[in-house]
C-alpha cells in the first residue's frame, strides 16, 4: 500500500494522481483520492476504483475532485482485505467535521479493537485499519482539539502503520512508534506533501524535507508544518523488506538510498556466497541493483538474461497464488542468445514461496543455461509478517521447514545461497536497527491473537 497527501497546493487531485503513479509499485488492486473543496463550503469529493491508477481516474474525474487539500492511496488486496469497499481512503461525515483517512501497514490488535466496537453495536463497512482509526477518533467526545483524539487513538493501536488523515483544514501524517513503515514530507510551492516514498516527490517537483519520525504526528495547517509525538517510546526498526524488495530504487528511506542499499547487499552477498559462473543475471526489477553489486564484486560480467514485460503487474502482490503464477509466465522471458550454454548466477531479492523462483530457473534452463546458481540478497524467510507485508503463512514459506539443501532441490537450482542477517543490517550503512522478523522470528510488538499463527 502507498499513501500520499497534499496541503495547500492548487489542483491537489492532479498532484495526487501523478504521485500515485510513482507509488503504483506498492499496490495495484485499487486506488482512491479524496479532496476538500474549501470554495464550496468544505465539501469532500471522492473517487476510487479497482485497477491501476491510470485506469481509475480520467481528466473529468480529476477536474471534479476540486480543492487544495487531498489524500490518496494505492491499495493491494490479500485474502482477507479485498473488494471495492476496502479501497482507501475511507471518508466519513460527522457533525464535528468530515474526515478522510488512508493507511499503510497492519495493526496487530485489529481483531481485538474491532470486537470492542462491535460489542458496542458499531457496524463496520470495511476491514481497514483506517475505518478503525476513524471509530477510535470519533469515540472521543471531548470538545478539545482533534489532535488529542488522534493521539489517544494511535496509542491504542499496535503494529506497523502510517496514516494520513484529512480534515477540512488540516492534514495529519502519522507513523508507528517502532518506525516499521516509511513516510516522508516535502515542500511544494506554498504547501506541503507527504508520501510513503520520496520517489513520488520527483515526479511532481516537490522538495524532500524530512522523514516523519516514529511515534510522530506531523500536522500541516495554516501554521505550517509542526510535529507532536503521540508516544515517548520510539524505535527505528524500518522494515528491511522495504530496502530489499518493496520500495523503488530511486527512493531514499531514512537517509539511505534504496538502490545503494541493494547494490551493497549484492557485494556482500558475493563475499558470503561466491559462485563460479560465466554471467550474473538479476531478476527484474527489484533484484537488478543487487545483481550489479554481485557482478562488480565478483568480476563476473553482468548480463540481461531475463527481460520483463513492463505492462504486467508485480507477482508478489497479486491476491491469489494462481494469479501470481500466471503473472510470472506472462511477465518474464529468458534471452536465448545470452543465456544459451552459460553457467549463470541468478540473483534475486528474496524467496517467499519458491514458486516464482522455480519457474524462472526453468525458463533459463529451457533457454539453454547449463547451470543456475541462485543467490538471494536477503536471509532465508522463515516467518510470516504481521505488519502489512503479505508474505503468506508460515506453512507456505519455502524455508520455514526446510534446510538450505532441501530448499535448493525444491526450486531446482544447482546451488543456493543467502546473505546473512548481519549483512542485511550492515548494507544499510550506518543503521543500527532494522526489522527482520520474517527472517528471524523476532517480532517487535506483542502479536495478540496472531501469536498462535507464528
Ligand atoms: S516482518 Fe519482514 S516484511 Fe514484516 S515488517 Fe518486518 S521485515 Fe518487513
Amino acid at each position: 500500500m502507498g499513501v500520499f497527501g497534499v496541503y495547500n497546493v492548487k489542483n491537489a487531485s492532479s498532484i495526487i494522481y501523478y504521485a500515485l503513479h510513482a507509488l503504483q509499485h506498492r499496490g495495484q488492486q485499487g486506488a482512491g483520492i479524496v479532496t476538500c473543496d474549501k470554495e464550496n463550503h468544505d465539501v469532500f469529493h471522492r473517487q476510487k476504483g479497482l485497477g491501476l491508477v491510470h485506469e481509475i481516474f480520467n481528466e473529468k474525474d480529476l477536474s471534479e475532485l476540486k480543492g487544495e487539500l487531498g489524500i490518496g492511496s494505492v491499495n493491494y488486496s490479500n485474502k482477507s482485505i479485498n473488494g471495492i469497499e476496502n479501497v482507501l481512503p475511507v471518508y466519513f461525515r460527522h457533525r464535528s467535521g468530515n474526515l478522510a483517512i488512508a493507511n499503510e501497514g497492519h495493526l496487530v490488535n485489529f481483531p481485538e479493537l474491532q470486537a470492542y466496537f462491535e460489542d458496542k453495536g458499531v457496524l463496520f463497512h470495511t476491514d481497514t485499519d483506517s475505518e478503525l482509526l476513524a471509530q477510535l477518533i470519533k469515540k472521543d467526545n471531548n470538545p478539545r482539539a482533534r489532535i488529542y483524539a488522534i493521539i489517544n487513538a494511535l496509542n491504542m493501536m499496535e503494529g506497523g502503520f502510517t496514516f494520513v488523515i484529512m480534515t477540512k483544514n488540516r492534514i495529519y501524517a502519522c507513523r508507528d512508534k517502532y518506525g516499521l513503515k516509511p513516510l516522508c514530507v516535502g515542500k511544494l510551492g506554498d504547501g506541503y506533501v507527504v508520501s510513503s516514498e520520496s520517489c513520488a516527490f520527483d515526479i511532481i517537483g516537490a522538495t524532500y524535507i524530512r522523514d516523519v519520525e516514529p511515534g510522530e504526528i506531523l500536522v500541516m495547517d495554516h501554521k505550517g508544518l509542526h510535529g507532536e509525538f503521540y508516544s515517548q517510546f520510539k524505535r527505528h526498526n524500518m522494515c528491511s523488506m522495504e530496502f530489499i524488495y518493496y520500495a523503488r530504487p530511486d527512493s531514499d528511506i531514512e537517509g539511505c538510498n534504496v538502490h545503494s542499499y541493494r547494490k551493497e547487499s549484492g557485494r556482500r552477498l558475493y563475499r558470503e556466497c561466491p559462485a563460479d559462473a560465466d554471467i550474473v543475471v538479476g531478476v527484474p526489477d527489484s533484484s537488478l541493483s543487487a545483481a550489479m553489486g554481485y557482478a562488480e564484486e565478483s568480476g563476473i560480467p553482468y548480463e540481461m538474461g531475463l527481460i520483463k514485460n513492463k505492462y504486467i503487474g508485480r507477482t508478489f502482490i497479486e491476491p491469489t497464488q494462481e494469479m501470481r503464477e500466471q503473472g510470472v509466465k506472462m511477465k518474464l522471458s529468458a534471452i536465448h542468445s545470452i543465456v544459451n550454454g552459460k553457467r549463470i548466477v541468478l540473483v534475486d531479492d528474496s524467496i517467499v514461496r519458491g514458486t516464482t523462483c522455480l519457474k524462472i530457473i526453468k525458463l533459463l534452463r529451457d533457454a539453454g543455461a547449463t547451470e543456475v546458481h541462485v543467490r538471494i540478497a536477503s536471509p532465508m524467510m522463515t516467518h510470516p509478517c504481521f505488519y502489512g507485508v503479505d508474505t503468506s503463512t508460515e506453512e507456505e514459506l519455502l524455508c520455514s521447514h526446510r534446510t538450505l539443501d532441501e530448499a535448493c532441490q525444491c526450486i531446482g537450482a544447482d546451488s543456493l545461497g543467502y546473505i546473512s542477517p548481519q549483512s542485511t543490517l550492515e548494507s544499510g550503512l550506518g543503521r543500527s536497527q532494522i526489522c527482520m522478523a520474517c527472517f528471524t522470528g523476532e517480532y517487535f510488538t506483542t502479536l495478540y491473537s496472531h501469536e498462535k499463527k507464528k
